[in-house]
């Protein structure tokens, strides 16, 4: 029979077929978790793929509910004995599904025209800004037009914006001290407009540290939500742009890396070779470049603190896990390590640390409900750890496990504890 899937992006039979059915990935899936069931687990989201690929099952609404249910947190893999790359699968099925079902309207607007675009993201960012520093905010929620417009769980999801877009595209920051490394650092898009304090403090950490910073021009969204939600020719695209913008400038200044604070950018550039299999000059191009993409926290371990700038911060802190820097990037113990290194702060694991918080890209915002009840679960594993700062290490972590802080909590990036233990808070600008 024919197969169901139609594009070059369909899920590969060498991919799907190692899987041995075990179900030892089962328990990792947390919308198995919450659902119980098995159509929403990875074998049997896996299983659904293969019997679509032989023809047996159409790309119907309900298949399409099952894939989309998917966090592609990629705990499966972890968990996985049979080395399947499910985070490959899913996102080629849902590639292939895209072309005869596209995404809800507003899916489409804020990844192919907001998130590319620094200007009307820095707009938004501004627009935001006002909405909750002027009352508007206040007097929307009180009236319940929000509910009326349906616009009731964005709005709740919102960032609280902490100033002005980070501003410093095309500028070459001195290491303080004796150079020890010279790097490219990625500011992200929607990162840039919504947390751009975080920026600042990657920058300022590396700087201390002993790195020479450069933000580059013409680098802009690296494609990853393009890509989880199968958007894969426009995540083609923005890949393209990124590597030809980049891989003259880490050749002319030797860069030591290019760096990322944000594990799903991250994850996303480092497997930029996957999305050009039909390209072997571009997937050459795109290997070469990836091969210098570190995230923020395995970069300064490996680099190595310099331990005398650490001040103590006396708290109580629990870390957890970004899915795509422990699943895709297997990065695990380097924010564990720099947090150690924090005079007087202590660190307390909390329960499954790499189960998914329910952010997921824009998930929280497609799938209210399944992200809330993960949400929850992590609200009640920190509180268990009687931890006031709640540390991860990636914006969209930041943003949704901010929802889950109690009275007396407050959410920090590892970057950002480095930053506060060094003393040193002033913007850039002001330096
Ligand atoms: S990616 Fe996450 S949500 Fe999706 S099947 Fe794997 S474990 Fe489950
Ligand atoms: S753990 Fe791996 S091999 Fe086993 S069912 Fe899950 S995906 Fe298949």
């Amino acid at each position: 029979m024919a197969s169901a899937f139609h594009t070059a992006d369909a899920p590969r039979a060498s991919d799907y077929t190692r899987c041995i059915r075990c179900g030892l990935c089962l328990n990792a899936c947390p919308t198995f978790r919450v659902l119980g069931e098995e159509l929403d687990s990875p074998r049997g989201r896996i299983y659904q793929i293969a019997q679509a690929d032989a023809g047996r099952l159409p790309l119907s609404d309900g298949l399409r509910l099952h894939l989309d249910q998917c966090l592609v947190c990629r705990a499966c893999e972890t968990a996985c004995p049979s080395g399947v790359p499910y985070g490959a699968i899913i996102e080629r099925a849902r590639a292939d599904m895209r072309a005869t079902r596209p995404l809800p309207p507003w899916q489409r607007w804020l990844m192919e025209s907001l998130l590319p675009n620094p200007g009307r993201l820095a707009f938004a960012a501004r627009v935001l800004r006002i909405y909750q520093r002027s009352g508007l905010q206040k007097l929307a929620r009180a009236s319940g037009l929000l509910r009326a417009l349906r616009l009731a769980d964005a709005e709740r999801f919102s960032p609280v914006i902490d100033g002005p877009p980070f501003p410093h595209r095309g500028q070459t920051f001195p290491a303080h001290g004796t150079r020890r490394a010279r790097v490219i650092f990625i500011p992200g898009c929607a990162q840039n407009a919504l947390l751009p304090g975080l920026n600042h403090a990657t920058v300022r950490v590396l700087r201390q540290h002993g790195c020479e910073v450069v933000v580059p021009e013409g680098f802009g969204c690296c494609g990853a939500l393009h890509t989880h939600a199968g958007l894969r020719d426009f995540a083609r695209q923005l890949a393209r742009t990124n590597i030809a913008a980049l891989e003259g400038t880490i050749k002319e200044i030797g860069a030591d890396a290019v760096i990322s604070n944000a594990s799903g950018c991250g994850a996303a550039l480092k497997e930029y070779g996957e999305l050009f299999d039909h390209e072997p000059e571009w997937q050459e191009r795109a290997r070469r470049f990836s091969a210098r993409v570190q995230d923020a926290t395995e970069f300064l371990d490996a680099l190595g603190l310099r331990r005398e700038l650490l001040r103590p911060i006396a708290a109580v802190a629990t870390y957890q896990d970004p899915c795509h820097l422990a699943h895709a990037q297997h990065v695990r113990q380097a924010p564990r390590r720099l947090l150690a290194a924090i005079p007087g702060l202590e660190l307390r694991e909390m329960e499954r640390s790499d189960q998914c918080c329910g952010s997921a890209g824009i998930y929280n915002l497609q799938q209210p409900a399944i992200a809330q009840s993960l949400l929850a679960d992590r609200e009640i594993v920190i509180a268990a750890t009687g931890a006031s700062l709640i540390v991860t290490a990636n914006p969209g972590c930041m943003l949704q496990l901010a929802r889950a802080a109690g009275p007396g909590q407050a959410v920090r990036h590892v970057l950002e504890m480095l930053d506060r233990s060094a003393g040193d808070n002033s913007r850039l600008e002001r330096e």
